[in-house]
């Protein structure tokens, strides 16, 4: 990443709306907001493939499911955040993995300017291409800056997305059968 751009970039943001880039309170804005840029788009040097290629054979071919897996992203046509949970299941192929590499595997992928479409498949490719699933869902819902606080003003309102690969893709009973597992608290 260029810090020296995003310097560059966010001085001439605050120039734009006439702050003033020398007053105390901005001095070490472009500074600060550079090295977070750093940490909320760390997904851009990360695959899903460093996460997901630790598995262990199990013969088991049940529905596995990881819910309310909260993330933070930021929409690419504001560069606002947009954040919620994340629900996924798959039904592993022989290959499981470790609980926690679902997570991760969200944050790899929330962790760059996003479209909260493309990142639901994004997820759902992944698990199914990197795990040889039988099946996999993904559902994410999220409430939009870029919508509730400007706009249509709508706090609270959340969009929410679907993808599903493989058996959930062909059986309505899978897909009930997620949503069910879901409701489950
Ligand atoms: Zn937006």
């Amino acid at each position: 990443m260029d810090q020296e751009k995003i310097k560059r970039g966010v001085e001439l943001l605050l120039e734009g709306i006439g702050e003033d880039i020398d007053r105390e309170g901005l001095k070490d804005t472009p500074d600060r907001i550079a090295r977070m840029y750093e940490e909320i788009f760390e997904g851009y040097d990360k695959k899903p493939s460093e996460v997901l290629s630790r598995v262990f054979s199990f013969p088991n071919h049940e529905m596995v499911m990881e819910k309310d897996i909260t993330f933070y992203s930021m929409c690419e046509h504001h560069m606002m955040p947009f954040y919620g949970k994340a629900h996924i299941a798959y039904i592993p192929g022989d290959k499981v993995v470790g609980i926690s590499k679902l997570a991760r595997t969200v944050e790899i992928f929330a962790r760059r300017l996003q479209i909260q479409e493309r990142m639901t498949g994004q997820i759902a490719d992944a698990l199914m291409e990197e795990l040889s699933s039988e099946g996999v869902m993904v559902v994410l819902e999220a409430e939009h800056l870029c919508m509730t606080m400007r706009g249509v003003k709508k706090p609270g309102s959340r969009t929410v997305t679907i993808a599903t690969r493989g058996s959930f893709e062909e059986s309505e009973q899978l897909r009930n059968r997620f949503f069910q597992m879901l409701e489950i608290r």
